[in-house]
């Protein structure tokens, strides 16, 4: 951590306000725009003032104590602030991190009985939250909604959690959950965790995943379908396809809890199997609004979630109760800086990981208000995210880099064609300008680096300039945040998740493992746990240790690749194994993206290495552009000649190959791993798409591949 106090102590030394700080060429919040020639974007004055942590002084004084007396600064926190049936026993933390001494192990508050969903629910209605909206549920069609207060959230727990018991399902049972973003999907989270059953949440195809599962799940908890967009999926039909590929692999589910999405599909065209299928309002609501609590260790699984398969086979992580519990409402509260009159909105689905840690438990268990959106955020138009956020004032707003690309491509509606009757009604104006936004207090992005112009684009455009964007880094195995902006206490740069929170120490290493220091680049590891660290995959402890302990014994090694700029910012440069290699240049696929990405009829790019006879490895970009702009020549070499300015001659892309749309996971993310498939014409080796949001486009990315 030396390394990093050094950098820390250096910002420290900063005075907080930022309108002293001229020389730094300085932008204040709400005074400028953030543009290139500019590094810092400051919080206000005024927004410092109020926020947790108020200055990079108040963060060094924290962080220090989180290093060097891990045990104490969590135990306080833990003690302090959750419900504890009983408490741990001596030992805060037992762990070994380090493959050449055995086994890997992390344990927290091991001993500690408590509940996640009781510390969610009761312990926040006791403290006088019961009439406080805790979700508020907006539907994929505009103007159906719904709401629930922190104590009807509790009756509507427990009459789940009664039910679940009925049927036999007990502490330590797996249950599958396959449903759409309703209140029901984190209802269904809440009840598992009350009865301590271990949910497992799918947002893939899951035959691909049940097959695998050998946690011998008993349950089935889905619905008949939903609306997306202008789209209806029918779930049943997928959880039907997958129950019977389970079967063959002698996993026998004995019941299929189906709730009736009235708005999507009626209960008479669902398909339906006789004493297996139950229609959940039928059975659910009968059952009492009180439900005793399952006490379970701090160790004991919570639940089992698959990674999104950005780079290979999904990998089952498995979190436990106590410390991802005090993790993730930790970080949730620093990063977004939260306050009790906050509205919350994650556009993440519970699908994965964020929507479990910052949808459900972060916000619930700091009793936040949180809104909960069914839909597709360009439907019916791509002003539907902030006609949401006017809606319900949303002050915090946490979403993913490509659906910040995806908004900002929409542009001007003025522009589309398609839009015409919108452009008449509202002429001239934008999708984002023509709401207000005023409520917005706090941004947030995940899933992958952002582009420093989409970046700016989201700070100046929907935030209109006041609003820090926590860009906060961190994975499914992490839990919750490890690398992240905390909105009051530093200026941020575009582009950069800045400095590590409370207890984490990041460290770069090179190829050999050794810790580098200064201005540097190379592989992201972590020393030390940190509570929301998971504790294993699923059934492969082995391969729980060989993929994160063993690359770089003694570190927790993440497979993303990160530099540090002079002032100690972390800037996360893609994942190791996409790095490319040219002519002895090793460089970062985000690079060259967002080099793309500047471009002005660029909207999203993907980049990957291809065999190069000269080079050893050579650029090959695939490049989507804004809305309505043509492909020719000449913009392939303008987009050419962007990189080659800004990054230099040996980044320049050696083919651009026109992309009307990307392979993404669910969760949004670009699948490198398959483009580079396509790049170098492997078609028959594209590997596991089941994945994939839509795999049509790997179909129109072939097509396209020699125009
Ligand atoms: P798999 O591990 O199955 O290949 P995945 O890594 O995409 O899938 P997740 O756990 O959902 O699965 O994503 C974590 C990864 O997402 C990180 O390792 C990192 O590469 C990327 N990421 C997440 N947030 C950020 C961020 N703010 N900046 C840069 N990269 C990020
Ligand atoms: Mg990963």
């Amino acid at each position: 951590t030396t390394n990093h106090l050094r950098h820390v102590e250096s910002m420290a030394s900063l005075p907080s306000g930022a309108g002293k700080i001229s020389h730094l060429n300085a932008v204040i919040l709400g005074e400028a725009l953030a543009s290139e020639e500019n590094d810092f974007v400051f919080p206000s004055d005024d927004f410092s003032r109020q926020a947790l942590i108020p200055s990079p002084h108040k963060y060094l004084e924290m962080y220090k104590r989180s290093i060097e007396d891990p045990a104490g600064f969590w135990s306080g926190i833990a003690s302090s602030q959750f419900y504890w049936k009983q408490k741990w026993g001596d030992q805060v933390c037992s762990e070994n991190l380090d493959v050449r001494k055995g086994d890997i192990k992390i344990e927290w508050f091991k001993g500690g009985i408590t509940n996640i969903c009781y510390n969610c629910l009761d312990r926040n209605i006791d403290a006088g939250l019961a009439d406080k909206i805790a979700l508020y549920w907006e539907s994929n069609e505009p103007g159906f909604d719904a709401h629930l207060t922190y104590s009807q959230l509790l009756h509507r727990v427990c009459q789940l959690a009664n039910y679940l018991k009925s049927i036999g399902v007990r502490k330590g049972d797996a249950v599958i959950v396959y449903l759409p973003m309703l209140m029901e999907l984190p209802i269904t989270m809440l009840a598992c965790a009350r009865i301590g059953a271990v949910h497992s949440v799918y947002i893939l195809l899951p035959h691909k995943i049940v097959e695998k599962l050998d946690c011998k799940p008993k349950v089935v908890i889905t619905c008949n379908a939903v609306r997306r967009g202008p789209k209806t999926i029918n779930l049943k039909d997928i959880v039907d396809a997958a129950l019977v590929e389970s079967a063959k692999n002698g996993i026998s589910i004995d019941v299929c809890l189906t709730y009736e999405n009235q708005s999507a599909l009626k209960r008479e065209s669902t398909k339906w199997q006789e004493g297996r299928d139950v229609w959940w309002e039928d059975v659910v609501p009968k059952y009492p609004t009180t439900c005793d609590v399952e006490w379970v260790d701090a160790e004991d699984p919570l639940f089992l979630l698959y990674t999104s398969g950005s780079t290979g086979k999904p990998k089952g992580v498995l979190h436990t109760t106590g410390g991802y519990m005090v993790y993730t409402a930790t970080t949730f509260k620093y990063a977004f800086d939260y306050k009790e009159s906050d509205v919350y909105w994650c556009t993440a689905d519970c699908g994965w990981i964020t929507g479990h840690s910052y949808v459900t438990y972060g916000p619930m268990l700091n009793g936040a208000t949180v809104v909960v959106y069914e839909g597709a955020p360009n439907y019916p138009d791509s002003g539907r995210c902030w006609d949401i956020v006017d809606k319900y004032k949303v002050t915090i707003f946490y979403t993913a880099p490509t659906l910040v690309r995806s908004l900002m491509r929409d542009g001007d509606e003025a522009s589309c064609i398609s839009n015409l009757v919108y452009t008449l009604k509202y002429p001239v104006q934008n999708y984002v300008t023509r709401y207000s936004r005023k409520s917005l207090r706090v941004l947030g992005s995940v899933g992958e680096p952002i582009n420093p112009s989409a970046w700016r684009w989201f700070f100046n455009v929907v935030g209109g300039s006041r609003c820090p964007i926590s860009d906060t880094w961190w994975q499914t195995e992490t839990g919750g945040f490890m690398i992240t902006p905390l909105p009051g206490a530093w200026p941020q740069k575009p582009g950069s998740a800045t400095f590590p929170f409370f207890g984490v120490q990041p460290v770069i290493v090179d190829e050999k493992g050794t810790e580098i220091d200064g201005e540097c680049s190379g592989y992201l590891c972590v020393k030390g746990s940190w509570p929301g660290a998971f504790r294993t995959l699923y059934g492969d402890h082995e391969r729980y240790e060989t993929t994160y302990f063993r690359p770089f014994p003694g570190y927790y090694f993440t497979g993303d690749g990160c530099s540090r700029d002079k002032d100690g910012y972390h800037w996360l440069t893609g994942r190791v194994d996409d790095v490319i290699n040219v002519s002895g240049h090793r460089i970062g696929t985000a690079e060259v993206e967002s080099a793309l990405v500047s471009h002005p009829q660029c909207a999203e790019a993907a980049v990957v290495g291809v065999e190069h006879e000269v080079k050893g490895q050579g650029i090959y970009a695939f490049v989507t552009l804004v809305e309505g702009v043509p492909y020719s020549e000449e913009l392939r070499k303008s987009l050419i000649l962007t990189v080659r300015n800004q990054i230099g001659a040996f980044a320049a892309p050696d083919k651009i190959h026109w992309a009307p749309g990307l392979p993404k996971t669910r969760s949004g993310k670009i699948m490198r791993r398959i483009l580079r498939k396509i790049a170098s014409r492997q078609l028959d080796e594209l590997g596991d798409i089941s994945t994939l949001a839509e795999p049509g486009v790997v179909d129109q990315l072939i097509a396209l591949a020699d125009s």
